[in-house]
């Protein structure tokens, strides 16, 4: 089954057709006759899209989403409603009210199924990312803040634009967007105008269709538009290819014949959900950056450190290529602390991480994997280059003090490294692969020689028996 349904319609005759058509196409139909036993059965079965009558015998349409907002699920659900040819006027209250669309008697069944999929999926991805976002919050991962950005970017892509500039300063008091016109040959050239836009408007010309539906592909396969609203305004009646412009990825379509104001309301719609999903989504995004940078210093923490060795020892493996791993640790940091204040220590492994990053390559990782040690892995790197790097790092470290804020004096400080160099003749030979833990194991032995041997140097690990 592709989702529950539910019908509130009070005519038999229209309720049985639907339910003909959609369980035709996988769906589960739900039954209501009126707003109070539709609403019994949302609390109940909790369905997944709602199609609802605009003759209903206890209370106008508007009431159904009223009722929903209650109950919390407004902006959940998606709902269409269905009438008999609706005027302009009314349709426009309707998509105000909050109904995702207005389709008109007799019922257009392949549009009502493209539209209803379309939808669908958009709510699914909607929710999809509130749900991960759940996940990362209950982790304990960044708060979600939904702050609305700066104003909207729609670009209105007309194969006639001399036609429709005027529409530039006609959607300005209808939206909080910012809007420009260009050909569709240019409406993939994201930053036209500086800007990646947040919502297409493509105005299809009569007898083009299959412009509008290759350019529908293009826009939502481009890596920098595919979350892009996409708003489809056919000016031709009746709709041509809609369903099948529909399941290319136009969010919506504006019915031949609908004002500015309409196709304002249907956008504003539009990119308020694409708003909220994209505050998700950024969410997320910090919410896994959280989870593998130390917060401290920047830089990668344990839980990023280790497969990344794993990768590393593998592809090495693979390709018989070397590898350095190296832990640093502070010498004597409990003194620093003791002496200039723990807020003094915490100073000093922000500027220590600062050295050993800048004095890496990029391709080499830096991580922190405890309170007062780092670890390195350099990829490709064999054993002269890798000890005169840890060398190169000590002496980076031990010979600058490091100047704290606040503090009248500099503070010296030095680390002391332990080093393990995979390859054919130091630990590695060609088909053994070394777990991290195993690695990091051999590298800390190495460091717990170079503390014995007196600090602030490097030690390699001694060659696997
Ligand atoms: P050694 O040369 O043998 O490594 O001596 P050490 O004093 O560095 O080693 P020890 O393990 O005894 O102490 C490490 C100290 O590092 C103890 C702890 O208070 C301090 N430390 C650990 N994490 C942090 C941190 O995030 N900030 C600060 N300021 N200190 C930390
Ligand atoms: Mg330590
Ligand atoms: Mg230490």
């Amino acid at each position: 089954m592709h989702g529950k349904v539910l019908v509130i319609d009070p005519i038999a005759t229209h309720r049985i057709v639907l339910r003909v058509k959609l369980a035709a196409s996988q769906y589960e139909v739900l039954q209501a006759t009126s707003i109070a036993e539709g609403m019994r059965v949302v609390g109940q079965r909790q369905p997944d899209l709602i199609l609802c009558s605009t003759s209903l015998p206890d209370g106008r349409p508007e009431k159904v989403l009223a009722r929903l907002r209650k109950v919390g699920l407004f902006g959940k659900v998606p709902v269409i409603a269905l009438g008999g040819p609706t005027d302009p006027k009314r349709r426009l209250r309707l998509l105000e009210a909050g109904y995702d669309d207005v389709l008109i008697r007799p019922v257009d069944h392949p549009l009502l199924l493209a539209r209803a999929r379309s939808l669908l999926r958009s709510y699914a991805s909607t929710s999809e990312w509130q749900l991960r976002e759940g996940t990362s919050r209950a982790l304990g991962f960044a708060e979600h803040s939904a702050q609305f950005g700066p104003a909207a970017c729609i670009r209105v892509v007309t194969r006639t634009p001399h036609l429709h500039t005027e529409w530039k300063q006609a959607l300005a008091p209808l939206l909080p967007a910012k809007t420009s016109v260009c050909l569709p040959a240019e409406a993939v050239q994201a930053e036209l105008d500086g800007s990646i836009p947040d919502a297409f408007l493509l105005i299809t010309t009569p007898g083009r269709d299959h412009e509008t539906l290759s350019l529908l592909a293009s826009l939502r396969s481009h890596a920098s538009t595919r979350h892009s609203v996409i708003m489809v305004a056919q000016e031709e009646a009746p709709a041509q290819l809609g369903a099948q412009m529909l399941d290319m990825g136009a969010n919506d379509l504006a019915p031949h014949g609908a004002t500015l104001e309409e196709i304002a309301v249907r956008l504003r719609t539009l990119l308020a959900r694409k708003m909220m999903t994209d505050a998700l989504r950024a969410t997320v995004r910090t919410g896994i950056e959280a989870a593998v940078i130390d917060p401290l210093t920047g830089l990668h923490n344990r839980r990023y450190a280790m497969p990344h060795v794993t990768r590393i020892a593998e592809r090495a493996q693979r390709t018989g290529k070397s590898f350095a791993l190296m832990i640093a640790d502070m010498d004597h940091f409990k003194q620093i602390n003791d002496r200039y204040g723990h807020a003094a220590g915490d100073a000093v492994l922000i500027e220590v991480a600062r050295r050993l990053r800048s004095n890496l390559r990029a391709v080499d990782m830096v991580a922190r994997i405890g309170g007062e040690e780092f670890l390195m892995a350099l990829p490709g790197v064999g054993l002269e280059n890798a000890r005169s790097a840890a060398t190169r790092l000590c002496r980076k470290i031990g010979t600058t003090s490091i100047a704290i804020p606040g503090h009248p004096t500099p503070i010296n400080a030095t680390i002391s490294i332990g080093m393990i160099v995979c390859d054919m003749e130091n630990g590695l030979p060609k088909g053994t692969l070394m777990t991290a833990e195993a690695l990091l194991d051999r590298a800390d032995q190495a460091l717990y020689d170079a503390k014995a041997e007196g600090r602030n140097r490097v030690t390699l690990c001694r060659p696997a028996a």
